[in-house]
């Protein structure tokens, strides 16, 4: 691949290994950076160098962007794949790096600045000719606040401009709730964001969370790569995702995905990228673009056959798109499941050693983690320590398949959620694909104790 021959990998865990494995593949070195708690991961085994970044904090660690860019002088890295989270969707990392000449695998400091606001998010999808939930035209104050929700109409849902993992927000069912429902959103927000704008939208009762996945070459030409279901979520959090949806035809799937892939095309979108949509009664509401890759990407890969990190080094080293939309083929059917080192019913943390762990194998199966017997989870991270996807050539051969892989994997020495996808494997409704957004919460408190 011409123009990089080294990436540092700014992140950790599964997806550093993930990348790692790309680059590997492709023939580039590679530099794993890692905190002092991270120093036995195996991202930093397996990376043909390793830099340690700091502290076990990631303020001080994966998101010291000084630390960072020194390890890239370093070590003579070229590029920099920032994974999801951490700084993946910081401009200002994208902007720094630029100027350094290292080059950032991902899209143009403007566009993800444009995207991570919530309001010109949503004010350049629509000027973009994707559809978006109704709600107020920008920020909502004091002044406007009830007259916006009179015109939108109760129930109305309140939500941070600089908003992130379901913080800051807040419904409104009534007139009467409003007024605290937004004080209450600011104040999360101030504290979550340093931030307390608020806007407001429609809230919908029973979507689907359907989102689309989206590559570009930053020249005008994009495609799209069909959509993900995720509307299992805990906590705004996804929990299991599957491609295709059950909710959509092949129709429906080609009218959203062109729609997207348009609208990347005017933009001159650069890399992968995901359109979130709120689907309800046949209509999809966009909420927000992430600009950069996502956890569930895997299952997009195993019905598309197209690896998704490849794609974004060759954007980013400007081979273009290695297909034209009309070589992508949807083939089967593919679920995700994220293993967190949580308890399966309250999900409180369960960091500590994995005595024992065996990974399933076998036809369509894919375990994307960095856990090996032995290996101690770091109390300072998120949960997430693997994904298992399974691929079947129907969504019921699928799901045989996930049911005997569950069955296999072993994971000794912490909690897991790997029982709750057991539970979750035998249920009718999840058999039927017949779920929204809020199915699995109301799962969750109906079978509690
Ligand atoms: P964040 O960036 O904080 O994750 P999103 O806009 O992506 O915020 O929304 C997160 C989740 O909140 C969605 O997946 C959905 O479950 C819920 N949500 C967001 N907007 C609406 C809405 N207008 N109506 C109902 N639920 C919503």
């Amino acid at each position: 691949m011409s123009g990089i021959s080294k990436i540092l990998i700014a992140n950790r865990g599964e997806i550093a290994l993930r990348v790692l494995r790309a680059c590997k593949e492709l023939g580039i070195a590679t530099v794993a950076v890692h905190s002092t708690a991270d120093a036995d991961a195996m991202h930093v085994r397996l990376a043909d160098e390793s830099v340690c970044i700091g502290p076990p904090p990631s303020r001080e660690s994966y998101l010291n962007i000084h630390q960072i860019v020194a390890a890239c002088e370093i070590t003579g890295a070229d590029a920099v794949h920032p994974g999801y989270g951490f700084l993946s969707e910081n401009a200002k990392f994208a902007d720094i790096l630029d100027a350094h000449g290292i080059t950032f695998i991902g899209p143009t400091a403007e566009h993800i600045r444009l995207m991570g606001d919530k309001i010109t998010a949503k004010q350049t999808a629509m000027e973009l000719g994707i559809p978006v939930v109704p709600g107020s035209d920008g920020e909502v104050t004091e002044d406007n606040l009830m007259a916006t929700a009179h015109r939108v109409g109760f129930p109305v849902l309140i939500k941070a401009t600089a908003g992130g993992g379901g913080r800051g927000m807040k419904v409104a069912r009534t007139a009467e709730d409003l007024e605290e429902a937004f004080n209450t959103a600011r104040t999360e927000a101030a504290a979550a964001f340093g931030n307390p704008a608020v806007y407001m939208e429609k809230y919908l009762g029973k979507p689907r969370h359907i989102e689309i996945q989206v590559l570009g070459d930053g020249e005008g030409n994009a495609i799209h790569l069909g959509e993900r279901d995720c509307s299992l979520q805990r906590r705004h959090q996804k929990v299991w995702e599957e491609a295709n949806s059950p909710a959509l035809n092949v129709e429906q799937r080609m009218k959203i995905g062109q729609i997207c892939a348009d609208a990347m095309k005017k933009m001159k979108y650069r890399g992968a990228g995901t359109i979130e949509f709120l689907y309800e009664n046949g209509e999809f509401y966009f909420i927000e673009m992430n600009t950069r890759l996502q956890v569930e990407h895997p299952i997009t890969e195993a019905i598309t056959g197209i690896d998704l990190v490849h794609e974004q080094i060759r954007i980013a080293s400007g081979a273009g798109l290695s297909v034209t939309q009309d070589e992508v083929t949807f083939s089967g059917h593919a679920i995700e499941c994220r293993i967190n080192a949580e308890d399966p019913r309250t999900f409180v943390p369960s960091p500590g050693t994995i005595t024992h762990f065996h990974a399933p194998g076998g036809l369509g199966v894919r375990v994307d983690s960095g856990a090996y017997q032995g290996y101690k989870i770091p109390p300072y991270y998120d949960s997430l320590i693997g994904k298992l996807i399974v691929h079947g050539r129907t969504r019921v051969e699928c799901m045989m398949r996930l049911r005997r892989v569950l069955d296999e994997f072993v994971i000794d020495g912490i909690k897991t959620t790997l029982p709750l996808f057991q539970d979750l494997i035998a249920n009718q409704d999840i058999a039927n694909g017949d779920y929204d957004i809020h199915w699995l919460e109301d799962y969750l408190a109906r079978t509690s104790a």
